[in-house]
């Protein structure tokens, strides 16, 4: 570090840059500003981000993030047993539930299959998806993994995990743009995904391949 930080505000910036798409500039900013205008600011987002990082963890039933055992979407009474998304992401699973057209359970993979970043079916949980699908009502199985190649590849084998358990499967796709995070996909498209979601019935012999 430069010789014009003193170590406290370089270490500082440097922690900034933890977050995704923050440089060495953006990073300053953040400092600068927060050092500056919003001491009050700065302090509640380290006591929030600190209270965050101890008390959150992942929900024993679908991996959502929650600082409870099992989070608000598995206990409520109010949701479908019988059908089960399965989605990438926490973000993921909120813009679906800003859509407003789902009331079944979900499951939270926490990434898709990537090998190359050793992310294989024990990093996504797929035990306890498959402990799930062995031990409920579940009747189908909804894909809602992004419609990129590495979504493309999680949804596969995800289907290959519901033909083993007899339980349907179906890809949502209609409207949701080819190379799309689900995240930044619009609630009217996405409802749309949803309403029009496609068996994966038809197609056993291409998922086999
Ligand atoms: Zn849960």
């Amino acid at each position: 570090m430069t010789e014009s930080y003193s170590p406290l505000l370089a270490q500082l910036i440097d922690a900034f840059k933890c977050l995704p798409g923050v440089g060495q500039k953006s990073a300053q900013r953040m400092a600068f500003n927060l050092l500056q205008r919003n001491r009050e600011g700065a302090r509640k987002l380290a006591e929030r981000l600190a209270l965050a990082v101890d008390n959150i963890g992942n929900c024993e039933r679908c991996r959502m993030l929650t600082e409870d055992p099992v989070c608000g979407f598995c206990l409520s009474s109010r949701r479908d047993d019988a059908i089960l998304c399965v989605v990438e992401t926490p973000a993921d699973l909120l813009a679906i539930e800003q859509a407003s057209v789902y009331r079944g359970r979900y499951f939270v993979l926490m990434g898709h299959l990537s090998p190359i970043d050793g992310i294989g079916p024990t990093e996504l949980g797929l035990d306890l998806l498959e402990q799930r699908l062995g031990n409920s009502d579940i009747e189908e199985l909804v894909l809602a993994t992004g419609v990129t190649v590495e979504g493309d590849a999680t949804a596969h084998l995800l289907a290959q995990i519901a033909q083993r358990h007899g339980v349907r499967a179906s890809r949502i796709a209609y409207g949701v743009p080819v190379g799309g995070e689900l995240e930044f996909t619009d609630s009217g498209t996405l409802s749309r995904a949803f309403t029009g979601r496609l068996s994966l019935e038809s197609s056993k012999e291409e998922l086999g391949a």
